[in-house]
């Protein structure tokens, strides 16, 4: 559990401030806030740890997050697809927005341990988005209302062993025969696949490159599907899983939207993922803020207290100076895209969404780093105050490389504002603005 005197960055800014105005957050908001906040002190922190070390959450606590509203898909297009489920702090559905989602994720960060926090509901998060997205009312109908309730579980399948970053080039295919496709491949680092029923699987129905790929939901209880957990450095209660297709049998009506351009609905379902990746490192970044300043205040070592000690308080400050202006792009970026959501009005935020899940998980590399050399041998305890921390350091690498390598999300970010920037620039010269 965090100490619970609040440490220097250990909060985002403006939803703790008494404005008149406040240009983001609203009561709703902070009502969201104070009610996810509730649920993960109360019914989450102190278990955490556990089922991290048992990699998996208890079933009854999953049931009880879903029926909790967060196995709700957004966005919600039809209420019926929430299935009977309230949404979280009783928001009602036509008021939940871009805002709420990062909200909730935020919170669910704070509790310092990504493994449950994946576990409970990290496949449906990525893998049901295309489904209410692009899927048909039929698709939403069959699937969304069972995932609300916690009936059925869904993953996302992109990644192979051959490649992740490259997934124009996915080999799984999906050979259409009649009715149905038949489908044969392997699948990679699939957050919650052993739990899960159906897999939004990227699948290749015709030819080389990304105008051969399409989304396929593949039922992972059919015959010639297997799934088997894999180890990895962290996040061990997400279930991590490696796939095998072997002559799967799926109804044509499993495909979401046209064939052979499911690629455009893989890129798009990406923002969302890489935003909440964003969330998650920052206040990740905040919680090792919050744990190493508390231990600071309490260790003495040559007759003072850590935090006397200038070296120490620098990198306090650091913590500030990397964590706050990641935030408020963050929040700069929540505004342009809830923005364009209520208006219609389409703005293009994936360069500019890769370049934040960099600057964020790069300051999450750095403040846990020196998070843990605050705590110095406590810091690399599995054990006590330093735990979160030690933990974090582990879990670090998959918020820099899940969802989109750093890389490669660099190089999309340069090739996209190059772009962009020019249209702006002509936009703006025609309305004389500039
Ligand atoms: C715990 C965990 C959970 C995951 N969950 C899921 C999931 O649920 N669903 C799913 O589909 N995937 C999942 N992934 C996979 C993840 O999205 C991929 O690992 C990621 O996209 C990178 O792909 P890769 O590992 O194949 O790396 P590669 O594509 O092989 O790249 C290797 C390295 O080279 C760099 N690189 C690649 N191309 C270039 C280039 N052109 N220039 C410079 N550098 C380059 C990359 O940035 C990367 O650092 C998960 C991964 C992990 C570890």
């Amino acid at each position: 559990m965090a100490p619970t005197a609040p440490a220097p960055f250990s909060e985002p800014l403006l939803p703790q401030l008494d404005l008149p105005t406040n240009p983001y957050y609203t009561e709703k908001h902070h009502r969201l806030r104070a009610f996810v906040r509730n649920y993960v002190d109360t019914e989450l922190a102190p278990f955490a740890q556990e089922w991290e070390i048992a990699g998996q959450v208890p079933e009854s606590v999953r049931l009880r997050h879903c029926q909790l509203g967060f196995a709700i898909t957004h966005p919600v297009l039809d209420p019926a697809d929430a299935g009977g489920i309230q949404q979280p702090a009783g928001i009602p559905f036509a008021e939940w927005d871009t805002w709420c989602s990062v909200i909730v994720g935020d919170e669910f960060a704070r509790l310092g341990w990504c493994g449950p926090i994946w576990g409970l509901g990290g496949g449906n998060g990525i893998g049901c988005p295309p489904i209410s997205r692009f899927g048909t009312k039929e698709q939403r109908q069959k699937w969304l209302p069972k995932v609300a309730r916690g009936e059925i579980r869904f993953c996302l399948g992109i990644t192979e062993p051959d490649g992740g970053s490259d997934v124009a080039n996915i080999k799984t295919t999906a050979e259409r025969r009649g009715n149905k496709y038949i489908v044969n491949g392997d699948k990679k680092w699939i957050t919650n696949g052993i739990w899960c029923d159906f897999c939004t699987a990227a699948v290749r129905t015709g030819g080389p490159g990304h105008g051969g790929i399409s989304l396929l939901v593949v039922p992972l209880k059919a015959k010639g599907a297997s799934t088997r957990r894999m180890e990895n450095q962290g996040v061990n209660a997400s279930g991590s899983t490696f796939i095998t297709f072997e002559d799967v049998e799926v109804p044509v009506e499993n495909l979401i939207g046209q064939e052979n351009h499911g690629f455009q609905l893989i890129m798009s379902n990406f923002n969302p993922e890489r935003l909440s990746l964003a969330t998650a490192a920052l206040r990740l970044a905040r919680v090792c803020a919050q744990d190493a300043y508390a231990y600071a205040c309490d260790r003495k070592t040559f007759g003072k207290k850590l935090i006397e000690h200038p070296g120490i308080k620098s990198k306090v400050a650091t913590f500030g100076l990397l964590i706050e202006p990641a935030h408020s792009f963050l929040e700069q970026l929540c505004f342009i895209i809830e923005t364009s959501r209520v208006t219609g009005k389409e703005v293009n935020v994936g360069g500019m969404t890769a370049l934040l899940k960099v600057m964020s998980t790069r300051c999450l590399e750095q403040v846990c780093r020196e998070a843990q050399q605050i705590m110095g041998g406590a810091g690399y305890s599995k054990t006590g105050r330093g735990a979160r921390i030690e933990q974090i350091s582990r879990d670090v690498r998959v918020h820099v490389v899940g969802g989109g390598s750093e890389e490669v999300m660099l190089d999309l970010a340069v090739r996209q504002e190059a772009r962009d920037v020019k249209l702006r620039a002509t936009k703006l010269a025609a309305s004389s603005k500039l």
